[in-house]
C-alpha cells in the first residue's frame, strides 16, 4: 500500500496582475494587492495523488498535504482536505521566511522524514507528489533538491502514470519527445507538469475540511541544517520591472491587410532577428588591469548604487582615480568630503572596499554538456559562447563536462565552439540520462576542480540536474537566466560575481541574483537568450579523463519506453507555419496548413514549412519532429506564422530569433498577441481561408 505526501503551496494569483501590483520604487510584488490561491501545478499534482490511490485500488493509502508558509497558507490545505487530502500538515515559523530553494528543499525534506516517522510509522512505501514548479518562483528546483536531501529517486515533468505490474510507470517530458519510466526503489519524488483532470469539491467534504485539524509544525519541530535567509545559498541584489516586449504587437483587423503585411515583411526583413539577446554590455575588466578606479561594472541596490555614485563624484573632486592613492592622509580627507552622506563605518567599508583587488571566486568557468546519440545540444554550444566572455574577463579557462558512453567524439566540436579543456566521465552507466547517476558524476567532478562558475542548459535535463547537483556541492543555483554578467560589488568589496538576472512571477518582474555561501556559482541559462560564437576547428584543446565509481545503484530509473521524433523537416526555410491545439483536429491542421503554406510558397516564392506545438503533437495532428520549442527546436525564421497556437513560455522560447512572429486566434486575451508582431483575432476557420484567397 502505497501513501502520498503531496506538496501545496500557496501563491499571488499571477493570471490577475495588474501594474499597481508593483512597488513602483524597488519592482517588488505587492503581495496584499493580489488574492492568494493554489499553485494550480500543485493543484494538479493534488488529483495525480488521488489518481494514483484509485488507479492502484489502494483506498486505504494515505494522501497527506505538506505546506511550508505563512499561517494564512493553511487556505491551500484545507483546499487539499476538500478535495482528496487526508491529512495536512503546515510548516510555519517567521524563521523560514526569506528561503531560496535550498532553504525551502531543506526544511520541507526534514518535515518529510517527521511525517515518515510519526505518522507513517517508518513505512517507505510513498511517493511525495508536487508540481514541477510554483508560479512565483518558476524555478522547479525544489522537488530536485528534496530528493537529493532525502536520497530519493525524481522522476520529473510526468504528465500521466500507468498502473502496471504491481506498480506505476510515468510518463513524462523530455527533449524532443516523451518516455515512460518507472522508479527502480521507492520512496520516490515525482514532479507533475501537467494533469487536466481536476478534483471537485462535495458540500459535505467542505464542511469536513473547515471541521478538520491542520498540524502546525515550528522550526523547532523538525530542527532542520538550512533554513531562511541565513540558510540560503543564494540572495537577491535587484529587482525591476522586464523591458517592454521588443514585438510591434500590432493588431491587424482583415485578412487582406494582413496578407500584404505578410509578404512586405518576408520581402523587407525588417524584423527583429538577433535583437532578443542581451544588450553587449561593456566588458568586465579585473581590477588590477583598469586603467582608473571608476573603470567598474558594478550593480548593487538601489541604494547602493547611489553610494557609489556620490562616493565616486567625491573621489574624482578630490583628484583620486587609482586605488594606490587611497593611503592615511588621502582617506581622511575622503571622510571630510563624503562624511555627511554615509555613517562613518559604511563609509570606511566602501572605501575599503575600493582597495580590494583579488576576485572573491577562483577557478574556470564551466559548462555541463547535454547530449543525445553522439549529438550535443545546440543550448551546450551558446553557453560555451557566454562562458567564453565570461572566462576572458575573469582571465580564466573554458571547461565543459561531459558524462556519459562512447562520448570522446564530441569532444572536437566542443573545443572548436570555445572550450579549452574537455573533462569526460565515461562510463556504460552513464549510457543513458539517469539523473542521479549523472548527478553523482558531474558532482564528484566539480568537487575535485572546482571551478568559480558552473552553467547547465534550463532544458528539462538541465533543470533536473542543476538542481541535484548544486544541493550535493552546497553552491547555489539560479534558475532559467535570461542574464549573466561578471560584476562587483563595492560595497562589500566583492569582485568579479557572476550575477544573474531572470524573469519570475510568470516573467512579470526581473531579479538580479548573486551567490554566496558558496564555493562554486551555479546557473541553468534559457535555451536561444545566449550566442553562439562561430565555430573554429583550428583550436586546440586538453582532454581530461575523470574518473567516477559508479555501481546499479546508482541509476535509479527504469526506461522502459522513449519515443523520439524521427523523420526530415526543414527549420531551416525563410517561412514557418505552425498549427496548435486550436486546430481542432487532424483533418483541420492537414487541410488548413497545406492550403497557407501552399499559397505562401507562391507568393513570396520560397519554401514554407510546417511546425507544431507540443499540445498539437501530443494531439496527433502531426508527427513529433515537427515540434518548436524548449524541449522541440529552436527556429529563427524570417516569418513565424503561429495557428490556435496560445503563446506559452517553452513554445516562444523556441521562436524567439525569428524576425516577423505573426499570429492567429481566436482568444482576444491569448498571451501570444503580447509576443508577437502582428495578430488577427478570430478563428483559424474563417482567417486562413481568406488570407490565403487575399494572398493569391
Ligand atoms: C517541460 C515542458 C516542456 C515543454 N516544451 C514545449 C515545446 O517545446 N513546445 C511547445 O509548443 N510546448 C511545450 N510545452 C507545453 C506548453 O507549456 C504548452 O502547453 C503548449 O505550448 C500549448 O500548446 P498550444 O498553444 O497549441 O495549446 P493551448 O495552450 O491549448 O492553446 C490553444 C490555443 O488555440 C486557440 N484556439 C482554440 N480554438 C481556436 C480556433 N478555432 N481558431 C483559432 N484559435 C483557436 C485558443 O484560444 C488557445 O489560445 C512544454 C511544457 C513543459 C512543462
Amino acid at each position: 500500500m502505497s501513501n502520498y505526501i503531496v506538496l501545496v503551496k500557496q501563491v499571488p494569483d499571477v493570471s490577475q496582475i495588474t501594474d499597481n501590483a508593483f512597488d513602483p520604487e524597488t519592482g517588488t510584488l505587492v503581495r496584499s494587492r493580489l488574492a492568494s490561491v493554489i499553485n494550480e501545478l500543485d493543484a494538479q499534482a493534488l488529483a495525480f495523488a488521488n489518481k494514483m490511490r484509485q488507479d492502484s485500488s489502494d483506498e486505504a493509502g494515505k494522501i497527506i498535504a505538506l505546506s511550508m508558509g505563512p499561517p494564512m497558507a493553511e487556505e491551500v490545505l484545507r483546499y487539499s482536505l476538500s478535495r482528496s487530502a487526508d491529512i495536512v500538515i503546515l510548516l510555519t515559523d517567521r524563521a523560514l521566511g526569506g528561503a531560496d530553494t535550498v532553504a525551502t528543499a531543506n526544511p520541507l525534506a526534514f518535515a518529510i522524514r517527521k511525517i515518515v516517522k510519526e505518522i507513517l510509522k517508518n513505512d517507505n512505501d510513498y511517493y511525495v507528489i508536487t508540481g514541477m514548479q510554483s508560479v512565483d518562483g518558476d524555478t522547479a528546483q525544489v522537488p530536485a533538491q528534496i530528493a537529493e536531501e532525502l536520497n530519493l529517486p525524481c522522476i520529473a515533468y510526468v504528465t500521466d502514470a500507468q498502473f502496471k505490474n504491481n506498480r506505476f510507470e510515468f510518463t513524462r517530458i523530455i527533449s524532443g519527445g516523451s518516455q515512460i519510466v518507472a522508479a527502480k526503489k521507492l520512496p520516490a519524488v515525482i514532479t507533475v507538469a501537467k494533469y487536466e483532470y481536476p478534483l471537485f469539491a462535495t458540500f459535505s467534504r467542505t464542511r469536513w475540511a473547515n471541521k478538520t485539524q491542520v498540524i502546525h509544525w515550528a522550526a523547532s519541530d523538525i530542527n532542520a541544517a538550512h533554513i531562511g535567509v541565513t540558510g540560503s545559498k543564494t540572495s537577491v541584489i535587484r529587482v525591476f520591472p522586464p523591458g517592454k516586449s521588443t514585438r510591434k504587437c500590432q493588431q491587424i483587423s482583415d485578412a487582406e491587410s494582413l496578407a500584404k503585411i505578410l509578404v512586405e515583411s518576408f520581402k523587407s526583413g525588417n524584423g527583429q532577428a538577433g535583437k532578443n539577446g542581451q544588450a553587449q554590455a561593456p566588458q568586465y575588466v579585473l581590477p588590477n588591469k583598469r586603467a582608473s578606479l571608476f573603470n567598474r561594472n558594478f550593480e548593487g541596490t538601489k541604494k547602493e548604487q547611489a553610494d557609489y555614485e556620490i562616493l565616486s563624484g567625491k573621489l574624482q573632486k578630490l583628484g583620486i582615480t587609482r586605488t594606490n592613492q587611497i593611503d592615511d592622509s588621502s582617506k581622511e580627507k575622503i571622510l571630510e568630503a563624503a562624511g555627511e552622506h554615509f555613517h562613518k563605518k559604511a563609509l570606511e567599508d566602501m572605501i575599503e572596499g575600493f582597495k580590494l583587488a583579488k576576485p572573491s571566486f577562483e577557478g574556470e568557468v564551466w559548462i555541463v554538456a547535454e547530449h543525445s546519440d553522439g549529438v550535443v545540444h545546440p543550448a551546450t554550444f551558446e553557453l560555451i559562447g557566454k562562458a567564453r566572455e565570461l572566462a576572458d574577463s575573469l582571465e580564466t579557462k573554458v571547461g565543459v563536462v561531459i558524462a556519459g558512453f562512447n562520448i570522446e567524439a564530441m569532444s572536437k566540436e566542443l573545443i572548436a565552439a570555445g572550450a579549452d579543456s574537455i573533462y569526460i566521465i565515461e562510463d556504460k552507466l552513464l549510457g543513458v540520462f539517469d539523473p542521479t547517476a549523472h548527478r553523482k558524476a558531474i558532482a564528484d567532478a566539480i568537487s575535485t576542480y572546482w571551478p568559480q562558475i558552473v552553467l547547465y542548459a534550463a532544458t528539462p535535463q538541465g533543470r533536473m540536474l542543476a538542481p541535484m547537483v548544486s544541493y550535493r556541492v552546497s553552491c547555489g543555483l539560479t534558475a532559467d537566466c535570461t542574464g549573466l554578467d561578471i560584476k562587483d560589488s563595492s560595497r562589500k568589496g566583492d569582485i568579479g560575481l557572476l550575477l544573474q538576472t531572470r524573469p519570475a512571477l510568470g516573467g512579470n518582474v526581473m531579479a538580479t541574483i548573486r551567490t554566496k555561501n558558496s564555493r562554486s556559482q551555479m546557473a541553468t541559462a534559457r535555451p536561444g537568450v545566449m550566442k553562439r560564437i562561430p565555430p573554429d576547428p583550428s583550436r586546440k584543446g586538453k582532454i581530461i579523463r575523470h574518473k567516477v565509481k559508479l555501481t546499479e545503484d546508482d541509476v535509479n530509473l527504469e526506461i522502459i519506453k522513449t519515443e523520439l521524433g524521427t523523420g526530415q523537416v526543414d527549420f531551416n526555410a525563410d517561412v514557418i507555419v505552425s498549427g496548435g491545439k486550436g486546430m481542432q483536429s487532424r483533418d483541420n491542421y492537414e487541410q488548413l496548413l497545406s492550403l497557407l503554406c501552399d499559397a505562401m510558397s507562391k507568393r513570396l516564392d520560397t519554401q514554407v514549412e510546417r511546425g507544431a506545438s507540443r499540445a498539437a503533437v501530443e494531439q496527433g495532428f502531426i508527427e513529433r519532429v515537427h515540434q518548436v520549442g524548449q524541449t522541440g527546436t529552436s527556429i529563427g525564421p524570417k516569418l513565424y506564422v503561429a495557428l490556435g497556437i496560445s503563446g506559452a513560455i517553452q513554445h516562444m522560447i523556441g521562436v524567439a530569433n525569428t524576425e516577423t512572429i505573426v499570429a492567429i486566434n481566436s482568444d482576444p486575451n491569448a498571451p501570444i498577441f503580447k509576443q508577437c508582431d502582428y495578430y488577427i483575432v478570430g478563428t483559424v476557420e474563417d482567417i486562413v481561408p481568406s488570407l490565403v484567397q487575399a494572398l493569391e
